[in-house]
């Protein structure tokens, strides 16, 4: 936990919001402010309803960039922590509130597309509103972003840019920082900024990037601008493989990126995950699945040059409708969600996942190393149920690889977090340091990650941190989230800003 730093007390804080805001806007209800002190990285310890880190003061729903200005300024002013959210869905810690009396700044009623622009292909939205809405909106008129994360269904924009987040078609359409063309944002002093929309430029270094991953840490993003591209389903062509282990099919997928193909989809599961996902054909083997789009002419050449790299590659092929019936069933919604609740009290078993990146020629390591470290040095190594990985998003240069690990938790509640999930997390972000890689490819560090933000940054941690000094000098934004906690705003430079 973490002392206020405010004179304000919590009743003072909760009056001056509804003063700013209007006592509608603002929620004070015990269970809700239980449940907006943690993410799903607690999701097992809050299904049992146990919230044991400080309690947010209120939940301040902004409705426009004015409320989120003058919520800021308040906070900047008074020294209040502020962990701003919009969807919900963060993995990583991001919106735990480990500052007493934070306020946590509610995006979500911000929610109006603003601007469809078919002509300049892009779209502008506000921060709340929801990629599955968006998506249908688009398509509903022939367009698309081509971002599809999983959590698709309850993400929203705002948080969506936040971390960087990546979805399935990332090989042919990249991730958000491929798709934002301009933004606005709110500094914590209450200052809007708006980066404009252009195609390119090279007026200094690219500004959007301050903002793009900046986790809540540094600003609160309150409109996006993103490309939109056609919508052509109808040309997609599915193609499945299985093959020996995950190596050899992240071998299969380097052929066909560094070959020149852009297939949207390109994944490669181990033989233990593939096993959870494609239990009716896997058979004990590694999958590999992907999918080309666009035009017809591209999706067909894309596909006839992936079926010509495989022709070399020992496997069996998959039924393409098995992988197309699997991609419609692949994203998470709140009915997944509560069944995952149901299951984690009935069964006292639980999943999670760490994401990281690493070259290609450091692939086979990375999962070999991990899977042995947390088969033989994991103390609770008895207790995994499925300890697998995948590739899911490949670059010219490397690939991600995506652990996933399941256990049955055989001690108290309270304790899961510490005697399952940070360990094994630990061991994966280990790893990929050693080897080179990063410790996160697209969850975001959130509060979980920072014992390692130095080691990932090295020397380049000054530019990361003179971001923090510049743009929050008072240190009021998410404390813990990005920057490790003990590395915050110095008195020095709080006291500067107050002379
Ligand atoms: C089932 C599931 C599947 C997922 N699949 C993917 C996936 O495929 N790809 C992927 O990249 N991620 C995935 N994630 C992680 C998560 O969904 C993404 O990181 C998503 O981008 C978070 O968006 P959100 O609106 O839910 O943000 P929130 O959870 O509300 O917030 C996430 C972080 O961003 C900050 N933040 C939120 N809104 C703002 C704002 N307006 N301005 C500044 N900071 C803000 C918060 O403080 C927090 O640190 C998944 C998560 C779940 C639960």
């Amino acid at each position: 936990m973490v002392t206020s730093r405010s004179a304000l007390s919590r009743e003072e804080i909760v009056t001056r919001l509804q003063e700013i805001l209007g006592t509608d806007q603002v929620e004070t209800e015990a269970q809700a402010l239980r449940e907006a002190s943690v993410d799903r990285f607690k999701k097992y310890t809050s299904v049992h309803g146990i919230f044991d880190g400080p309690i947010p003061s209120a939940i301040a729903y902004a409705r426009s960039t004015a409320d989120v200005s003058a919520i800021l300024a308040f906070a900047d002013e008074n020294l209040v922590n502020v962990v701003p959210r919009t969807g919900r869905t963060a993995t990583e810690g991001g919106l735990e509130t480990i500052v007493e009396d934070s306020i946590v700044l509610d995006g979500s009623r911000m929610d109006a597309i603003l601007d469809i622009d078919p002509v300049d292909m892009m779209v502008t939205a506000q921060c709340g509103v929801p990629l599955q809405l968006l998506e249908d909106t688009l398509r509903a008129q022939g367009l698309t972003t081509g971002h599809s994360p999983q959590s698709k269904p309850l993400a929203q924009m705002g948080g969506l840019v936040a971390t960087r987040s990546i979805g399935q078609f990332s090989t042919l359409y990249g991730g958000i920082e491929d798709m934002v063309i301009g933004l606005e944002a709110v500094l914590p002093d209450g200052e809007v900024v708006r980066i404009k929309n252009v195609p390119r430029r090279a007026a200094g270094p690219d500004i959007r990037h301050i903002m793009i991953g900046n986790e809540g840490a540094l600003a609160v993003i309150t409109e996006v601008t993103v490309k939109v591209f056609t919508y052509q389903p109808e040309n997609n062509r599915f193609l499945g493989y299985l093959v020996d282990s995950l190596p050899a099919g992240v071998a299969g997928l380097r052929e066909i990126i560094v070959a020149g193909y852009r297939p949207s989809v390109a994944r490669a599961y181990s033989e233990e995950d593939a096993a959870q996902h494609f239990s009716h054909f896997a058979d004990g083997k590694a999958v590999v699945v992907v999918v080309a789009e666009g035009p017809k002419g591209v999706a067909d050449a894309t596909a006839a040059g992936v079926e010509e790299i495989f022709a070399s590659i020992p496997h069996e092929k998959v039924d393409p409708a098995l992988i197309e019936n699997w991609f419609d069933n692949l994203n998470w919604g709140q009915d997944k969600i509560d069944a995952e609740k149901r299951e984690m009290l009935e069964k006292a078993r639980l999943g999670y996942t760490t994401e990281v990146s690493i070259d290609w020629s450091g692939v086979e390591e990375l999962f070999e190393s991990v899977m042995r470290r947390a088969r033989t040095e994991f103390p609770r190594a008895a207790d995994l149920r499925m300890l697998g990985a995948h590739s899911s998003h490949s670059y010219q240069t490397g690939t991600n690889l995506y652990f996933v690990y399941d256990y049955d938790i055989a001690c108290e509640p309270r304790e899961e977090i510490t005697e399952y999930h940070e360990p094994l997390n630990a061991i994966v972000v280990e790893e990929a340091l050693r080897l080179g890689g990063s410790m996160v490819h697209h969850h975001g560090i959130g509060k979980y990650r920072t014992p390692w933000t130095h080691e990932e940054h090295g020397s380049a941690y000054r530019l990361l941190r003179t971001l923090k000094d510049g743009l929050d000098p008072r240190g009021i934004m998410n404390r813990g989230t990005i920057y490790p906690l003990d590395d915050v705003a110095t008195p020095e430079a709080e006291m500067a800003t107050r002379a």
